[in-house]
């Protein structure tokens, strides 16, 4: 039971019947007074409702047949077997109509009328009436919940508009913030090396000031001053991607260069460094400030990887056009880089190429992500192997000639 409507006693009935009759209210000024006294569910008729309790599988009882059969039902005295106790209870009488709420062919409840206190008799109009005002009231209870539900799911969606203009805020403000971090942790990186080598060469001119080593070292401070100049306008045009200025290069040259920057580091850590490149290699077509950064990167992982001496070798050969290259790509050179290192750990391996992965107190953690993106600007590929404790080879596959992907 929901809810109750009508005197709860003889007197209030009396009283109700007279007031009616002297002020001959219209159904709004009743509705208005309801309204005033508090809930109708709290209503002693209510409470006494809100007792009933029937099973809708319960086979006699009238209330669950009225639902199943979507019927209107008319008890007489003769039927009073097939009331519950709990009904009984409430409507203290046996004489009652019941009549189903049925809104878009679907049972919702029903309305119990009873004639307890005016004692008229149940006629077949008021059943009609009661009927029809069942069909109303049922329309109007299922729209009633509808919008219920309808103003229930309106306050979700604006709870959860909110919630994510929230986090939307949070997001643009932690990528803002994560952009910043990796572009200033690749600038740091990208000038350490030259700022070391201009260092170290001005340092050990100064010790020693002799005229050829004054003007080998000063040939190299330039060029490294040329470099961080080339990396301070890559880096204001951070945000546009940056094209490879291609020129036709000298790989053994381009190597032999590198081997001289990094001399004295390998000779520190007593490193034997050796060089195979096949005769006859031709030019390649790529950026050398690129490119040099990328070997001194990969050298660099290397010698870092053998702190207490190892090998360090640097093959270089031409190899046909790899099945995922672009059509017409022509020949490739392929560069190894293998040294006899440590090693990678296989729960590193697919970690290497996240920015700011690093296993060093002092790294950086981009080095393999920039090397990886140069390479792959050049139109080639780098790729890895390790086993842990003996050592890492690092394969870099470039196009000879590249070809844009314009065709
Ligand atoms: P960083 O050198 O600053 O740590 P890198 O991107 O160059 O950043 O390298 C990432 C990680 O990959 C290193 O910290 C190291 O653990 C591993 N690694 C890269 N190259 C080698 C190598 N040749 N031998 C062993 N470990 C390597
Ligand atoms: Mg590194």
């Amino acid at each position: 039971g929901k809810m109750g409507v009508g005197p709860s006693s003889q007197e209030e009935a009396s009283r109700i019947w007279t007031e009616l009759a002297q002020k001959n209210p219209t159904v709004d000024d009743i509705l208005g007074e309801y309204e005033l006294e508090g809930s109708p569910y709290d209503a002693p008729i209510s409470r006494a409702t809100q007792q009933i309790l029937i099973s809708l599988d319960d086979p006699q009882d009238i209330l669950a047949r009225a639902v199943r059969e979507r019927q209107t039902f008319t008890v007489t005295n003769e039927e009073a077997l097939v009331i519950s106790p709990a009904l009984w209870g409430a409507l203290g009488t046996h004489h009652f109509v019941v009549t189903p709420l049925v809104a878009r062919n679907r049972s919702i409840g029903v309305i119990v009328a009873d004639n307890l206190y005016s004692g008229a008799p149940i006629t077949e109009d008021s059943v009609n009436l009661l009927t029809a005002f069942a069909g109303h009231a049922a329309v109007a209870l299922e729209n009633a919940e509808l919008y219920g539900r309808l103003e229930h799911l309106n306050s979700q969606l604006a709870e959860k508009i909110q919630e994510l203009e929230r986090t939307q805020g949070e997001l643009v403000l932690s990528e803002r913030l994560a952009a910043i971090g990796e572009m200033s942790a690749r600038i740091a990186h990208e000038i350490r090396n030259p700022l070391a080598t201009v260092g170290g060469f001005a340092r050990s001119v100064l010790k020693k000031p002799e005229p050829g080593r004054v003007e080998t070292a000063c040939n190299i401070i330039v060029e490294e001053v040329e470099r961080l100049e080339g990396l301070l306008n890559n880096t204001l045009n951070f945000a546009r991607p940056t094209q490879p200025r291609l020129q036709e290069v000298s790989l053994p040259e381009l190597l032999h260069e590198t081997h001289r920057m990094l001399a004295s580091d390998l000779q520190n850590q007593q490193i034997v460094y050796r060089q195979h490149i096949v005769d006859g290699l031709p030019d390649i077509h790529l950026d050398v400030d690129q490119v040099k950064q990328v070997l001194i990167n990969l050298l660099k992982n290397a010698i870092q990887a053998m702190p207490s001496g190892g090998n360090l070798q640097v093959a270089a050969r031409l190899v046909p056009s790899p099945a995922w290259a672009a059509n017409g790509s022509g020949e490739f050179v392929a560069i190894e880089i293998q040294d006899t290192g440590v090693g990678i750990e296989p729960e590193h391996m697919n970690q290497l190429f996240n920015p700011f992965f690093t296993t060093k107190t002092y790294g950086t953690g981009l080095g393999l992500v920039i090397s990886k993106k140069i390479v792959e600007d050049h139109r080639g590929m780098l790729t890895l192997e390790s086993q842990p404790g003996e050592g890492t080879t690092v394969r870099i596959l470039l196009p000879v000639q590249p070809v844009s992907s314009e065709g």
